[in-house]
């Protein structure tokens, strides 16, 4: 269950361009230590978290947004202007998957569950002892 978040939720890139609104409470949350995540990011780890199918709502900023679409995985998109994360989408249809916790106004209203990829965690950083359950892979399910 989420809670105390604000319906909608609303979010953005860094400089403003993009902005966009969740318009149901987020799903769940994960931590990922992908090196494609370390990599986009330019962190030790990702906050990623999954949107109800159809929720999310670009406001503004669809001229600015770029993907990486590495195989097998999520279109990676982000603000072409500032670098800001913004979003996993399927590569197909573009429909977005996931949102960057960081690119999120306020408090998202859902907790990262669980830490994935963590084969591949970062040397420099150790994975948080936070009690949750830790992946080598990508999380099951
Ligand atoms: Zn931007
Ligand atoms: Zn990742």
């Amino acid at each position: 269950m989420t809670s105390a978040a604000d319906a909608p939720l609303t979010g953005g890139c860094g400089c403003g361009a993009v902005r966009f609104e969740i318009d149901e409470p987020l799903v769940t949350a994960i931590y990922c230590h992908c090196t494609r995540c370390q990599r986009r990011s330019g962190t030790a780890v990702g906050a990623s978290a999954r949107i109800v199918p159809g929720s999310f709502r670009l406001l503004r900023g669809a001229e600015e947004l770029r993907r990486w679409s590495p195989g097998g995985g999520l279109a990676k998109v982000f603000c072409g202007r500032c670098g800001s994360a913004v979003s996993a989408n399927d590569p197909d249809t573009d429909e977005v998957v996931a949102v960057r916790m960081g690119a999120i106004d306020g408090d998202p209203g859902v907790r990262p569950e669980a830490h994935q990829f963590v084969a591949y965690a970062a040397p420099w950083e150790p994975i948080a002892d936070d009690g949750l359950p830790r992946f080598e892979e990508r999380l099951p399910g």
